[in-house]
């Protein structure tokens, strides 16, 4: 089987097709980075403006660089949110005018579960159920991933999310937009004990996040003028990585089931992030999965990839009329499964 994967749901234009056998046939990544520079973050109308008029030349190009065409494919897997809903409609819009004209099975996919089950594509050794801690620039949540579209969330940031916090920091500290690469680049330069700074709801028992009180102390301590912009950033990042593993090793404890500790979300491309979970795993023996660095921020191989695995487990396709959802949780019992949404 291949899949066509569409990916729009925030700055990141992209295609790619994947097969069952975990092979990434083809895949282009058209980043808007450029164009939202200038404001510090995204903007959603020229996001939606630079999604469309990219979208069909990558579909056309990752096609070709495989050299297959659509009637090759076993599904159009594209997301269909939570996102920017302007990106988002551009993606499913494309995604169903190409299964109508192809006849193709359509498959709506939750970019979050893009995100969740790309630990997957690249490691065919790693088994459900296996706890999954998703740190994006939307979302930092801790999941109990038992199979495809089975998720259960046992936790998640009460304000911001951990991407946020570390682009937040990075604006603070005048490095620019997108913040996590700059701020982990800044970092190994900076002495990670120098600056105080709190680690939010750690030792509480309940395992959520909490980066609000991080981000503004980090504010506090640059504008005291005491401090290294390397050695807040460095602090800074001990600080997030200090509060994840806390929270995770938290609920790692009411997990024992697992068969690995696994990270994935645009966070997970961080080096020190990836070290510090790797100890934790280490402490429940489990093993530890992280994406290669292409897979953990945007992109369509993931999507594809959970079309995959939607067709490998009997899902049926999407219906043609189906719409985008602008807010779309993992777990079941937060949402009804369709029709809400623009
Ligand atoms: P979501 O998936 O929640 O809808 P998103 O799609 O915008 O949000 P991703 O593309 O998964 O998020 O991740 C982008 C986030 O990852 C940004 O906040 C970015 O700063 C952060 N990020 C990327 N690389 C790194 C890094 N090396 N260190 C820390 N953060 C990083
Ligand atoms: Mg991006
Ligand atoms: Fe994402």
């Amino acid at each position: 089987r291949i899949v066509l994967g569409i990916e729009s749901s925030c700055d990141e234009t992209a295609a790619a097709l994947v097969s069952e056998d975990r092979v990434i046939l083809a895949q282009a990544i058209a980043s808007q980075e450029a164009e939202h520079a200038p404001y510090g973050g995204v903007v959603p109308e020229i996001a939606a403006r630079a999604h469309a008029e990219r979208l069909t030349p990558l579909v056309e190009k990752v096609l070709a660089d495989a050299g297959k065409t659509l009637a090759d494919c076993d599904a159009i897997a594209a997301t269909a949110g939570p996102g920017l809903i302007g990106g988002v409609m551009v993606g499913l819009v494309t995604a169903k005018a190409l299964a109508m004209a192809s006849d193709t099975p359509l498959l709506a996919i939750n970019h979050l579960e893009g995100h969740a089950l790309s630990p997957r594509l690249a490691d065919a050794a790693l088994e459900y159920p296996y706890a999954l801690l998703l740190v994006s620039g939307g979302h930092c949540q801790i999941l109990r991933v038992e199979g495809v579209g089975k998720y259960q969330r046992l936790a998640t940031t009460i304000d911001d999310a951990l991407g946020e916090a570390f682009d937040k920091t990075a604006k603070i500290l005048g490095l620019g937009y997108p913040g996590g690469p700059a701020v982990e680049r800044l970092a190994l330069q900076g002495d990670p004990k120098a600056v105080p700074l709190p680690r939010p709801l750690v030792g509480s028992g309940e395992p959520h996040f909490s980066f609000a009180g991080l981000k503004s102390a980090v504010l506090r301590a640059h504008e005291s003028g005491l401090h290294k912009d390397a050695d807040i950033a460095a602090s800074f990042q001990q600080a997030a990585l200090d509060c994840i593993v806390d929270r995770t090793r938290i609920a790692l404890r009411t997990m024992d089931d697992v068969t690995a500790l696994v990270v994935a979300g645009g966070v997970a491309a961080n080096q020190v992030i990836r070290t510090g979970l790797e100890q934790l795993a280490g402490e429940f023996a489990l093993p530890f999965t992280a994406p290669p660095l292409p897979l953990c921020t945007d992109n369509a191989a993931m999507i594809a990839w959970a079309g995959v695995e939607r067709l490998a487990a009997g899902f049926p396709a999407d219906p043609l009329d189906l719409k985008a959802r602008p807010r779309w949780p993992l777990d079941p019992d937060a949402t009804p499964a369709r029709g809400a949404g623009v």
